[in-house]
């Protein structure tokens, strides 16, 4: 609980837009300590890539995947990863490409290994950004979301007191474009995919779309937040029918092409059937776990996990909520 304490102090550095959401964050109403299920394996080495002019992605298979661009103006950074040490990491790996500030950061959604990192920026001067309902799920679940990645700092040997909730110091609604040094970058909330507030951030130079939440390629994702799969999945199509874009870049897995974003899309599609079905024909939620199985998605990242994805479907179908629900 000390902790708990100490985080929540730490939590009040953010802009006063945000005051109004601060009162009473709820404690996550299940045990959470079956969803702290990390396993260290043997991943994808750390790759950096340069995917545009001036725009890089930063894979991170084991945890979560960042971007940024530089301009002659500054750097914009999407995603600050999993944790502080992970974020001044992210910085000098900017400092060996640029020597110009780090303006902005974005975090696309309110899981934990996507703004971990932010202290680091905000110590450098930049100024946070994320959609409204990021911020109010980063205010909600902030327990949650530290219990749920002790396994992670455990198993990277990553100081769990170092964690601290860095909050947004602008939120948006529906749609932010910023032009720095030349460049547009359009930042855009098109309804909840993954999660409430999942933004989607698109730099015409590069033709590139930073999909955080919704897409992540070639893995199976956290089940838990979404509100509705059939959103969820109608999202990817959207993201997949945009004409304008070449490159998806997901929050976990490579860079992706517009199939991928498809196949997650018929992925969901599947499993949310058979989920359903299952349901419909009065399995239990003991029984559903136990016997759908996918072994046709069994290649993908994070099958492991698949246990507790199942559960956070049964639970949405039964109750017409998500197992962790905000704002
Ligand atoms: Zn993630």
């Amino acid at each position: 609980m000390r902790v708990w304490r100490r985080l929540k102090t730490a939590g009040l550095s953010f802009g006063c837009c945000l005051l109004a959401l601060m009162a009473a964050p709820a404690p996550a109403a299940e045990s959470t300590d079956r969803f702290d299920n990390f396993r260290m394996r043997e991943g994808v080495p750390l790759q950096l890539k340069t995917v545009a002019p001036d725009l890089y992605f930063l894979y991170d298979d084991l945890s979560s995947n960042s971007a940024f661009l530089v301009t002659d103006e500054g750097v914009l950074v999407i995603d600050s990863r999993q944790h502080p040490a992970h974020g001044r990491d992210l910085l000098e790996r900017i400092r060996k490409i640029t020597d110009k500030p780090v303006r902005w950061v974005i975090n696309t959604h309110a899981h934990g290994d996507h703004y971990y990192g932010n202290p680091a920026f905000k110590a450098a001067g930049a100024t946070i950004i994320a959609h409204r309902d990021v911020a109010a799920g980063m205010i909600k679940n902030e327990q949650l979301e530290f219990k749920r990645r002790l396994a992670f700092f455990k198993s990277l040997n990553l100081d769990p007191a170092e964690v601290k909730t860095v909050l947004p110091d602008l939120t948006f609604d529906s749609r932010v474009t910023l032009k720095l040094g030349g460049r547009i970058v359009e930042i855009m909330y098109l309804g909840p995919g993954q999660n409430p507030g999942d933004t989607l951030v698109y730099f015409p130079h590069g033709r590139a779309l930073y999909v955080g939440g919704p897409f992540a390629n070639n893995n199976w994702s956290n089940m838990s937040f979404t509100p509705s799969m059939d959103g969820w999945i109608a999202l990817l199509k959207k993201i997949a029918a945009m004409d304008n874009v070449d490159l998806f870049l997901p929050g976990h897995g490579d860079v992706g092409k517009r199939q991928d974003v498809l196949d997650e899309a018929d992925m969901l599609a599947e499993v949310q059937k058979s989920v359903k079905a299952a349901i419909a024909a009065g399995m239990s939620r003991e029984d559903l776990v136990k016997n759908l199985r996918f072994p046709q998605f069994a290649s993908r990242r994070n099958y492991d996990r698949i246990d507790v994805f199942l559960e956070a479907l049964y639970h949405l179908y039964t109750t017409g909520k998500p197992l962790f629900a905000y704002p």
